[in-house]
């Protein structure tokens, strides 16, 4: 048989498949309209989508990969991640394509850290899992009100944590479920709840980030309020669907100045489709900052310009979509959206929260449930450093950090 007669029959059998999967790499230079013109898809499907979705394009980054399903050569479904949790899935149906968002699947896997102090505790664990992530996330737990420095050599450091995986390869970052650290054999617990950390008799411990000594500072001085805040994926009851916002948007009077939130360098000054008139700025620690919905940019500026923080930047508007004038402001680290307010400098709340009622129930349910693994990880003398719990294999869906 020649090359040419292989290649032929080749191409036969995948197009003869009755669906096809093939990946692809998201250019620089491809528009969400112009690739779906490329693929013969309407237009509208774009334009129908409401506001907040239409941000969310945005959102695909150059590089990024997605997949098309064909049938037969025609196309069935696309799916273009936008975040680490969400994707635009576009569906051919009966009546035509559909788009929506649909969750990113994927795989919940529990794991064990659990060393002794030895020199010092950040270090240790760096020592442990070659990253400073777990020192850092542990400062962040306990805010720093725990005496850390009282810590003796054999104190222990225990942490379940988890982390998602898809494709068998870890995305996004660990998130800390629960915690012990050992200050001179007195322990010390954390917990997580609803995106904060208490102590297992329900007091929470204040957190103040480590990331605030960065020192972000809110990106407008007049703001009305937030009139949207920042989430990953929610479930929307009514509109039955999922719903992102990867930044906080504040309402302010049209034309009220933007400023810096931290010094950096603009490496991005246009428009950006659903965004609008858009910069962006790079700061260190691999962090940007997005500034979109503006009505004009301050003068004199350009990318490359380096910008001190609180530098007039441009100006409120409501440039790429039609509601009331207000910024977007967007914060990633590593090319992943944070919520904003995680970074903003905050006033140091002194008082003490104490959970009550149904939540502290919730609390002391998640108490009883590490219990007996924080008794079997005692047990054992050696260190575990990073140990797959095959005990608790995706049983945090069920908890309501967790939804
Ligand atoms: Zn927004």
């Amino acid at each position: 048989m020649s090359i040419k007669s292989l290649l032929i029959l080749l191409l036969l059998l995948i197009f003869n498949q009755p669906l096809f999967s093939k990946e692809y790499k998201w250019s620089s230079k491809r528009t969400f309209l112009g690739f779906l013109k490329e693929h013969h898809i309407p237009q509208k499907i774009y334009y129908n989508m409401d506001s907040k979705d239409k941000e969310l394009i945005q959102e695909i980054k150059a590089g990024q990969s997605y997949s098309i399903i064909r049938e037969k050569g025609k196309i069935k479904r696309i799916t273009i991640p936008v975040s680490d949790e969400l994707m635009l899935e576009i569906r051919k149906e009966k009546k035509g394509f559909k788009a929506k968002y649909i969750p990113i699947p994927y795989q919940l896997i529990e794991k064990t850290i659990s060393i002794r102090k030895n020199k010092d505790f950040k270090k240790d664990l760096y020592n442990a899992t070659k990253t400073w992530y777990y020192g850092k996330e542990l400062e962040a737990v306990y805010s720093k009100s725990i005496p850390f420095h009282k810590m003796k050599k054999g104190d222990r450091i225990i942490i379940f944590y988890t982390q998602k995986y898809r494709h068998h390869k870890a995305y996004s970052s660990p998130q800390i479920d629960a915690c012990l650290i050992e200050i001179n054999k007195k322990p010390f617990y954390g917990f997580l709840l609803n995106d904060k950390y208490y102590d297992s008799r329900g007091k929470q411990y204040q957190r103040t980030f480590v990331y605030n000594k960065s020192g972000f500072i809110r990106p407008i001085r007049n703001i009305k309020r937030i009139s949207s805040g920042f989430t990953q994926r929610r479930y929307h009851p009514i509109l039955h669907r999922y719903r992102a916002h990867l930044g906080i948007d504040y309402a302010a009077r049209r034309g009220t100045k933007i400023i810096a939130s931290a010094g950096g360098r603009i490496v991005y000054r246009g428009w950006k489709g659903g965004y609008g008139r858009v910069i962006e700025i790079k700061h260190k620690n691999n962090i940007k900052t997005l500034y979109a919905h503006q009505s004009r940019f301050a003068s004199g500026l350009h990318i490359g310009s380096w910008v001190s923080q609180g530098k007039v930047i441009g100006y409120v508007g409501t440039s790429g979509r039609s509601t009331g004038p207000h910024l977007h402001f967007g914060l990633y680290k590593n090319g992943h959206a944070i919520n904003p307010a995680r970074y903003i400098r905050k006033k140091k709340t002194l008082k003490q929260v104490k959970l009550r009622g149904s939540k502290y129930k919730a609390l002391r349910k998640l108490v009883r449930h590490y219990r007996p693994q924080f008794k079997e990880v005692k047990a054992q003398k050696n260190n575990i450093v990073k140990k797959e719990s095959q005990k608790c294999l995706n049983c945090f869906k069920k908890l309501p950090a967790r939804n």
